[in-house]
């Protein structure tokens, strides 16, 4: 793939993928309705033949994230993160050792359990910020997982560490870059084989859509990742597909906004009277503020935030809300919010009380208002 390395992330986001230039011709990519394409005799390389195996719908978004991710190849685009998760994971053989976070998606660990269930994976649970375990876990491992800052504990892993102690002992890396994005980190260059997104989130950016992506530098194992979407079927539509790419070209603003936000947040957070902690890499007290400061190019909008007064407390914040929404999922312009054990899948050693945030794009002044009023609220209880 051609990179244009003379252009900046937030300019690739909105100048890459766009058809060609021509007297006339369209601004935008069109979203084309097909299943088929006019097809004859032997089909060559590269030819467009079945809606399954490729489309053209796809390519302007899988060759702006490509660019973002600054991979030897485009992204494959999958019909949803865990889609795209799965055909990462697909590469574990069975019988062999899969390390990840205790603390990632709840969704990638009910993944690992079902691999383990079916297939005999050996799945070791690990502090993805204790470096020393990491490395002594991925010992005769196939491949070792990674969610940087994790989900929802805000952990940060010392990536390039990781990769090199994996790599020495022959294990495959697998980044999932959904809270970072490709424009705080860029996993590929740091060594990682494997990176995939939750597109729904950051890079979607309007909780419209569930989409997903997968990348890899290396030639077979991008042939592999896009064999598995074709077998599974795992694909994306082109609305959907479109839809992703109209969020993603003000990627940039949106990342830059929410991260201000959630950093001016956390600060005000830090010392509030009903806060009983809060997590952001950008504190400066934060146990992730080092490594997130050294390795990431911004600290994210994702805040772990424990009011005083345990469940029923963290309970009423939700409920006292009236601009934060109170909902699952995350990376919208729309700052949102959840306790996450109200899942009783969601990992154990998740403080009960735990609401992640997920901070958007609105005026900061008035998110805060919203918030400091129901924490506020919570010290009138007594
Ligand atoms: C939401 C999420 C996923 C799953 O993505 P879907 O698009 O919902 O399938 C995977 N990883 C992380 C970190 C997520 O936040």
């Amino acid at each position: 793939m051609n990179h244009d390395a003379s252009l900046a992330p937030a300019t690739v986001t909105v100048a890459a993928g766009r058809p060609d230039r021509a007297q006339g011709a369209a601004v935008n990519p069109p979203v084309v309705l097909s299943s088929t394409f006019v097809s004859q005799g032997v089909p060559g390389s590269g030819e467009l033949l079945y809606g399954r195996i490729d489309a053209d719908s796809w390519h302007p978004f899988e060759q702006v994230l490509g660019e973002l991710e600054q991979s030897a190849h485009p992204a494959l685009v999958f019909g949803s993160g865990m889609a795209a998760i799965a055909a990462a994971l697909s590469l574990v053989p069975p019988g062999g050792r899969l390390v990840l976070p205790r603390h990632c998606y709840q969704v990638t660990l009910g993944f690992a359990a079902d691999l383990a269930a079916r297939q005999g994976v050996d799945v070791v649970l690990v502090d993805i910020d204790d470096t020393a375990a990491v490395v002594a876990a991925v010992q005769g491992a196939s491949m070792l997982w990674v969610e940087s800052p994790t989900n929802p504990m805000l952990e940060v892993a010392d990536l390039p560490a990781l990769v090199e102690a994996a790599h020495a002992a022959g294990a495959l890396v697998g980044v999932d870059n959904t809270f970072a994005t490709p424009l705080v980190q860029r996993p590929l260059r740091q060594g990682a084989d494997v990176v995939v997104h939750s597109v729904t989130k950051y890079l979607a950016g309007h909780s419209d859509v569930v989409l997903g992506a997968a990348l890899a530098d290396d030639d077979d194992l991008h042939a592999r990742l896009h064999a598995y979407r074709t077998l599974h079927g795992s694909i994306a539509g082109p609305f959907e597909t479109w839809l992703a790419l109209r969020g993603l070209r003000t990627l940039a603003l949106r990342v830059e906004r929410a991260q201000a936000n959630a950093a001016e947040l956390a600060r005000r957070l830090s010392t509030h009277r009903a806060v009983l902690s809060v997590r952001h890499p950008s504190l400066p007290g934060d146990p992730g503020h080092e490594r997130a400061a050294r390795l990431m190019d911004g600290f994210g909008s994702i805040i772990g935030l424990r009011p005083r007064g345990g469940v029923a407390a963290a309970d009423a914040v939700v409920a006292a809300l009236s601009l934060w929404v109170p909902a699952t999922s995350l990376g919208g312009v729309e700052s949102s919010l959840e306790r996450r054990r109200r899942f009783a899948t969601e990992s154990p050693t998740v403080p009960e009380d735990l609401l992640r945030l997920s901070v958007g794009i609105e005026d900061v002044e008035d998110l805060w208002a919203d918030l400091s009023a129901a924490l506020d609220g919570l010290e009138g209880e007594g």
